[in-house]
């Protein structure tokens, strides 16, 4: 695919062809059309995903078809981590608005830097405005600037922004916005302050993930572990005492699950908590922080609380309910192996889970040998294979209901740990 069906603008695919870009990355073929609509957008995109261009691009377009005559207005703000990446992302601006017949008049504000030559080049004119946060609120403070014609705001790897304590000036700049524009919002992961921070920004945004940022396994050590369901737990806290792991993340079917196994746990002395949907969004947040300041050394959680968990020091991950998607499996082994490091990840597998694991193996293009481990044996003779009768329509169990039996199963399974 080229761009060409992208954008209408020659000028913008002008300046697209001479900086060297074919074709555009998957996040700008899902971004590009939606920013053009003005939709407002989540999109889980990390660096070198092409992202930056993404959002360039589709809003140089948008700008340069209502630029009116008259001096320039402040239209876009894009609020990123750092100087460097406020630097990298007006150039961008620049590059590919160059060929417009009336070019963009960019400023980036960064630290660093005189503060005062940043207002007066923002009083000179200023279409699209790029800042690091801490400095565009220092410029705020001054009252030198106009943004009520503002009608696109980004936050560039704003999870990044959150160590900078981000969520607490985002106050003062909303208020200082006008409450009607369009939402870009790019973060690497979706830790729960950060969608926090999404819910507060976006209206009706649109999801956008790409299927090639799954992370790459190769790193991982993947083990499977054969094993009645009521000995996982005792071997799970054999292994604990006997690995030195210093930091694992469980998986569990369900919430209740999650909460009586580290109870359980914790009465055995381990340092142990739970993470779900249950918990209440600051509760979330204090769990992960004493997870993540490794005061907790086992984090017993649900799939769809560890989505988006940004730790990238999980020494283990455990499957001690299987997940329900290859997919799934994928994204729960990523949580450990980051930024480099090797890690580990070990499902445990019962006579009902065989079939179910031979499954995740085929399409995730894996074949793993199957272990025991001494004094934890599978025992027992696997359960005969039945076909069941032909489903009779309309007198078959609904999606929903067996959906429920399923979970009744496996929080009374994981319950008798
Ligand atoms: P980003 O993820 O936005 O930081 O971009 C990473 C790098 O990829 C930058 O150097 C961009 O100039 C480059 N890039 C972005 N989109 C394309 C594309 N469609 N073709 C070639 N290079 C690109």
């Amino acid at each position: 695919m080229s761009f060409s069906p992208l954008l209408r603008s020659s000028y913008i695919l002008k300046a697209v062809k001479e900086n060297g870009y074919t074709q555009p990355t998957p996040i700008q073929e899902k971004v590009i059309p939606l920013v053009l609509d003005r939709r407002d957008i989540l999109a889980q995109a990390q660096t070198g995903s092409g992202k930056s261009a993404s959002f360039v691009l589709p809003i140089l377009e948008l700008w340069s078809a209502t630029r009116g005559e008259g001096k320039a207005k402040i239209k876009a703000l894009i609020l990123t981590p750092t100087r460097e990446l406020t630097l990298q992302v007006a150039q961008t601006f620049e590059t590919m608005g160059r060929n417009l017949p009336k070019t963009p008049k960019v400023v980036s504000l960064i630290g660093g830097e005189g503060i005062s030559d940043q207002i007066y080049a923002i009083q000179q004119g200023c279409d699209i405005l790029v800042a690091t946060s801490g400095r565009f609120l220092d410029v705020l403070r001054k009252k030198q600037m106009n943004l009520s014609h503002l009608e696109f705001f980004v936050l560039d790897e704003a999870d990044k922004m959150l160590d900078l304590g981000f969520a607490e000036e985002l106050e003062l700049i909303l208020e200082s916005i006008p409450e009607k524009r369009q939402n870009l919002l790019f973060s690497a992961t979706y830790p729960p302050k950060m969608e926090m921070i999404a819910a507060k920004i976006t209206q009706n945004p649109i999801h956008i993930t790409i299927e090639s940022e799954m992370p790459t396994v190769q790193s991982i050590q993947q083990r499977v572990i054969e094993v009645n369901p009521e000995n996982r737990g005792p071997l799970l806290r054999h292994l604990l005492s006997t690995e030195k792991w210093e930091q694992v993340l469980v998986f569990m079917a369900n919430k209740r699950a999650s909460d009586n196994i580290a109870a359980k746990f914790r009465k055995y002395g381990f340092s142990a908590d739970s993470f779900n949907g249950d918990l209440l969004q600051e509760d979330r947040t204090y769990v992960l922080e004493q997870f993540k300041a490794k005061k907790i050394r086992i984090l017993f959680a649900t799939d769809i609380a560890a989505r988006g968990l940004d730790i990238d020091d999980i020494t283990c991950v455990i499957n001690f309910d299987l997940p329900r998607s290859p997919a799934d499996y994928i994204h729960r082994i990523g949580r450990t192996g980051r930024a480099g490091k090797s890690g580990l990840a070990i499902s445990f597998i019962g006579y009902e889970e065989r079939d179910h694991f031979r499954l995740i193996e085929k399409r995730s293009s894996i074949k793993l040998p199957r272990e025991q481990i001494e004094g934890f044996e599978l025992v027992g003779t696997p359960p005969p294979r039945v076909k069941g009768p032909d489903p009779i329509k309309g007198k078959g169990k609904s999606k929903k209901d067996k959906a429920r039996e399923l979970a009744a199963k496996n929080a009374k399974n994981s319950g008798n740990q």
